[in-house]
């Protein structure tokens, strides 16, 4: 009985790890389809981000293993060479962002806001960046790729306590400033409120004193 259990035992073992293995290989291949039709399906089988129509197949955004709906987008040739690497990266194929970046969903927003960061020192894309709304999960999310942060020369903007400022801050002036161009002085105390930044300069922010947008250097002010 020992002897006809060890014989038949490996050869039936490997017969259900054939068939096993090949199961899994069919399913796999079964949802990639499904998920393609309904890519294709939810972008009219367009690219998601250029609208172009040819060359298109299924982008997943890292660090995403398994390719869903929610983590996934059709895109073209193009769009997906130069998300990949970022030497190829043309300033005015992007510019399609412009209408992409309203869509709904997520893996078109944060495909956005990913090449939206990558782009922002030329300026429009951080225009559009400051319009782009992500929660907190879906921009820790957009930022898992280390998308934005690679940039040693990125602009911080402190106020007079070494606080980072961010646009739409409020913030006091601590000492009285004259404002260039005019007779006007901007009192100590006051309040400016949703700030503004320079994205070239670190030492200037814009907000409105007095109905007035001015200019204010960054070591006058106390964020609020
Ligand atoms: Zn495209």
């Amino acid at each position: 009985m020992n002897k006809k259990k060890a014989f038949r035992s490996p050869t039936l073992e490997r017969l259900f790890r054939y068939i096993k293995m090949n199961t899994v290989l069919l399913s796999n291949n079964q949802t990639i389809m499904s998920l393609e039709r309904l890519l294709q399906k939810r972008s009219n089988t367009s690219c998601e981000l250029c609208t172009a129509t040819e060359n298109l197949s299924i982008y997943t955004l890292l660090p995403s293993k398994e390719p869903t709906e929610k983590n996934s987008l059709y895109a073209c040739a193009t769009c997906i060479t130069q998300t990949t690497d970022p030497e190829t990266t043309e300033e005015n194929h992007w510019r399609c962002l412009n209408d992409s970046m309203w869509s709904e969903h997520i893996a078109v927003k944060t495909l956005a806001w990913r090449m939206l960061s990558r782009l922002r020192k030329l300026g429009w894309p951080q225009d559009l960046l400051d319009m782009l709304y992500l929660d907190e999960d879906e921009l820790a999310f957009a930022q898992a790729t280390g998308e934005g942060e690679d940039d040693e020369n990125k602009i911080i903007h402190k106020d007079s306590n070494g606080v980072t400022l961010e646009a739409g801050d409020n913030v006091v002036l601590i000492k009285d400033l004259p404002v260039k161009g005019s007779s006007m002085v901007a009192k100590r105390g006051t309040a400016v409120r949703r700030i503004s930044l320079d994205h070239e300069n670190a030492e200037y922010i814009e907000g409105k004193v007095d109905g007035q947008q001015i200019v204010i250097i960054t070591k006058y002010v106390k964020k609020i």
